[in-house]
């Protein structure tokens, strides 16, 4: 399994620490050739997202991410990684817009511009959370999971194969978040698998041997 960290601006090399000490492939992406290299997950680090929105345009690589995100890629988004990833930013622009949510940009104010607080995540127990010029998230669609709140905001949700944190992990020695994403990467990887094997399936039994999944190729066929 490779990771790939968007490494434009901000806190990319902490991701690399944490990754390495998973275990983790990785590997940073700087410019458009680096995405000829394959990859199963993407992370977009916290930063500041107006300027890696600008970067992301005049290093081309805006395209050719957004279609990979499109397509299913799993990708985890730290703080300014979040608000690349909402599809609404209250007091921004969204960018890539694939996370069904609202983020509130520098949502803590002045006074609060950076604190620390543990929570609970997704059911896997307290983490350390480091909020620095945070966003919040003020609204999730219906079919986002929520994974963390703090001080009754959501800070970490998760939908399908995009998880997305308003505090950064990576600043603190839990790996619990990045494990959790790289076994989101696995559950994807396992879900092609199945796929795959539906299709080869389908395959087998078109060419007139019997299928298991017979029931299931037929519908299939029939929708063809
Ligand atoms: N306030 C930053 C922004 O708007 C995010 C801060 C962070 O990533 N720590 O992009």
């Amino acid at each position: 399994m490779t990771i790939a960290i968007l490494a434009l601006q901000g806190a990319f090399a902490e991701h690399k620490a944490m990754l390495d000490r998973l275990g983790a492939n990785c590997f940073e992406i700087r410019k458009l050739q680096d995405l000829s290299r394959p990859f199963d997950g993407l992370i977009l680090p916290g930063g500041e997202s107006t300027v890696m929105k600008k970067l992301l345009r005049d290093l081309y690589l805006f395209d050719p991410l957004f279609s990979k995100l499109q397509d299913g890629l799993p990708v985890f988004g730290t703080c300014a990684g979040l608000l690349l990833l909402a599809k609404r930013v209250t007091g921004g622009e969204p960018c890539f817009g694939t996370l069904s949510v609202t983020a509130r940009r520098n949502a803590y104010g002045r006074q609060l511009e950076s604190f620390y607080t543990n929570q609970d995540f997704g059911g896997l127990g307290s983490i350390p959370m480091p909020f620095i010029r945070a966003p919040y998230i003020e609204q999730a669609d219906d079919f986002v999971t929520v994974l963390s709140q703090a001080d009754n905001h959501i800070v970490a949700v998760r939908e399908q194969y995009q998880l997305a944190t308003a505090f950064h992990p990576e600043l603190t020695g839990d790996p619990t978040v990045h494990r959790y994403f790289l076994d989101m990467i696995e559950e994807r990887a396992n879900q092609q698998m199945t796929h795959l094997s539906f299709h080869q399936d389908c395959k087998t039994w078109q060419a007139g041997s019997l299928s298991p999944k017979m029931g299931l190729c037929l519908t299939k066929t029939e929708n063809n």
